[in-house]
């Protein structure tokens, strides 16, 4: 058996009978374009959070992209973040005409140096863009009070984060407004694309709701501000619905995940195999276990041979992507984040990851590790 770091197929099995009947739900419904189902997750998905709206989208790009605009950012405009993330995060930044601007990462926890954002601001920042990386949020308070004292919106990229916590607050109900992806791998996933902005700020989410209707009022079939096509699809939303209900016991099967590595592979810390820290405060949900250490390729390498596939989250910082050349970004301009990008990897992780596999990655891992 093959172990690959995250794979849908023992959840299908598991669940077949119930996503297949949410298939059927809106393929008898009538209504095959928003309409309740979609009405119904948003409901759902707002109240999971304690919020007043949410706004079901196409993905998590343009759930970010369409956060940005619904709380004003455009053109001219600056948006900090990092450039340790997917580099949809950017992209969507660049969508919306604004120019992203880096701030490096922390050593400890690969989240964005707060300390460095305020050297960051100009007269033409809009928006701060906290990244809560592979499931563990950032330090919110720190970033909503940098936010006020410069009069910026803050907008959560919670696409790794969906029911993590910071200091008991769930992801996403920290900013003006947090964009989710639930793109199949995610904490949440659908069968196929799906993405949501979650806000408690009613003129945000009737800005959103026409920016993903081509920017019309549905009821007066007039645009004012042109905006895009980017409905959540309703057969993903009827089977998020049925996934939503399960989301703390997917959480609690990553973190039951996270427990077994920390208990194989923890000792390991002093031949420089580094595990994930979980800030004080934090409840991290684990998108991806990222594991740290100087000779990552080797061990990427020595681990095929064991039949373990491993990812890079993420093998090329966004600053160093041709694409982004533009925003000139040289080579050293972000050092932790780039040194980091050369020695992290990720280990297999996802709920039904079977214990077998488990214990078979921990005792690869100590093996190849142990003989450096
Ligand atoms: C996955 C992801 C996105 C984009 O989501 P899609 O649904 O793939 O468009 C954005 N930001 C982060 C941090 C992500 O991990």
């Amino acid at each position: 058996m093959t172990a690959y770091v995250w794979d849908y197929l023992p959840e299908y099995e598991q669940e077949r009978e119930e996503l297949l009947e949410a298939v059927d739900t809106v393929f008898s419904s009538g209504q095959l374009v928003l309409g309740p189902s979609v009405d119904g997750f948003e409901r759902e998905f707002a109240d999971y959070h304690g919020l007043a709206h949410c706004t079901g989208v196409d993905n998590g790009t343009n759930a970010v992209r369409l956060g940005l605009h619904a709380v004003g950012v455009g053109p001219g405009d600056e948006v900090i973040t990092v450039s340790n993330t997917a580099a949809p995060t950017v992209v969507a930044i660049d969508g919306v005409g604004a120019t992203p601007v880096f701030v490096d990462i922390r050593e400890e926890d690969y989240l964005i140096d707060i300390d460095q954002v305020a050297a960051a601001i100009t007269p033409r920042t809009k928006a701060l863009l906290p990244v809560h990386l592979y499931g563990q949020c950032v330090d919110m308070g720190a970033i909503n009070d940098l936010a006020e004292r410069h009069g910026l919106a803050v907008l959560e990229d919670c696409a790794q984060a969906h029911g993590a916590r910071h200091h008991g607050k769930l992801a996403g109900t920290m900013g003006r407004a947090a964009a989710f992806s639930f793109y199949p791998t995610k904490v949440l996933g659908a069968y196929g694309d799906g993405g949501a902005v979650v806000t408690d700020d009613e003129a945000v989410d009737a800005s959103l709701r026409r920016l993903r209707y081509y920017g019309m009022e549905k009821t007066y079939y007039v645009v004012e501000t042109p905006g895009y096509n980017s409905r959540l699809d309703a057969v993903q939303a009827e089977i998020l619905r049925r996934k939503l209900t399960r989301l703390d016991t997917y959480v609690e099967g990553r973190r039951a995940v996270a427990r077994r590595y920390e208990e194989g592979l923890g000792d390991l810390a002093e031949k420089g195999l580094l595990l994930p820290s979980v800030n004080e405060g934090n409840e991290h949900v684990y998108y991806v276990y990222v594991a740290r250490h100087p000779r990552r390729d080797e061990i990427i390498e020595a681990l095929k041979g064991y039949g373990i596939t491993l990812n890079i989250s993420y093998p090329w910082p966004v600053h160093t992507m041709s694409g982004f050349a533009k925003l000139g970004y040289g080579e050293g301009s972000l050092p932790v984040t780039e040194r980091l990008a050369k020695e992290i990897f990720s280990l297999p992780m996802y709920p039904s990851l079977p214990i077998e596999l488990q214990e078979k990655v921990i005792s690869a891992v100590r093996e190849v590790v142990l003989s450096f």
